[in-house]
């Protein structure tokens, strides 16, 4: 894995409030193919085992949005009753591993779900370390996680508010068809896929994910004849 990827900049963790070494990526980094689920494969470097910031002081983790927008007090009573107990030490490193990685995905996950947090952000997650096992040839954990960051996204589809950033819950259901397609789950993916294609306002204002859809459709079709 290229070093030159990624850079260091010292963050203030917002559980423990030191400064704490964090690695970011840059942003030209050369796209070889994108899947249908979103998950695009670069060349010779995997910025998704970067995406979770881990604090080398208390063990903290979450993606740079968690460590860079305000906690409410609640949580961070929660977080603070756990992590400044336990003595978590993950020593820092600028280039991960496969372990590393997934470490750091867990981590997160687990304080997510500690304060009881948002599904989409659990989504999100499971979703990338589901991406990480599968550039790493592990299917077995892929789907694993593929099939926890189908229920989060439903959950989440249920129960936030959406845009969630430049997520729109269309977007959302797309991604739920193509996990569920790529989990082999065809009859659960052509139903979410219907509910795009068949709304006329998906077609108008949003071409882009009406146009995936119908290609993913057709491939689930095509695969069903053979
Ligand atoms: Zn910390």
């Amino acid at each position: 894995m290229d070093i030159g990827n990624t850079f260091v900049v010292k963050k203030l963790c917002p559980i423990c409030e030191q400064m704490t070494r964090v690695v970011k990526t840059r942003s030209r980094i050369m796209v070889i193919s994108r899947d249908e689920d979103a998950c695009i494969h670069y060349k010779d470097f995997n910025p998704y085992y970067y995406t979770v910031w881990v604090c080398e002081h208390c063990g903290f983790a979450g993606d740079e949005t968690t460590f860079t927008t305000k906690i409410p007090d609640r949580h961070l009573t929660i977080l603070r009753a756990v992590l400044l107990t336990k003595n978590i030490k993950i020593p820092f490193t600028e280039e991960r591993t496969l372990g590393d990685a997934s470490t750091a995905f867990r981590l997160a996950l687990k304080f997510v779900e500690l304060i009881h947090g948002k599904a989409s952000k659990m989504a999100k997650y499971a979703h990338q370390l589901a991406w990480v096992y599968r550039e790493a040839g592990d299917t077995v954990q892929e789907n694993e996680f593929l099939a926890k960051a189908v229920q989060c996204y439903e959950t989440a589809l249920a129960k936030e508010h959406f845009p969630i950033g430049e997520l729109t819950d269309n977007a959302v259901v797309y991604l739920v068809a193509a996990i569920y397609c790529r989990l082999g789950e065809r009859q659960k993916a052509t139903s979410y896929l219907s509910r795009l294609i068949s709304d006329k306002s998906v077609r108008e204002r949003e071409p882009r994910i009406f146009d995936k859809a119908r290609d993913l459709w057709g491939d689930i079709r095509a695969a069903r004849k053979k």
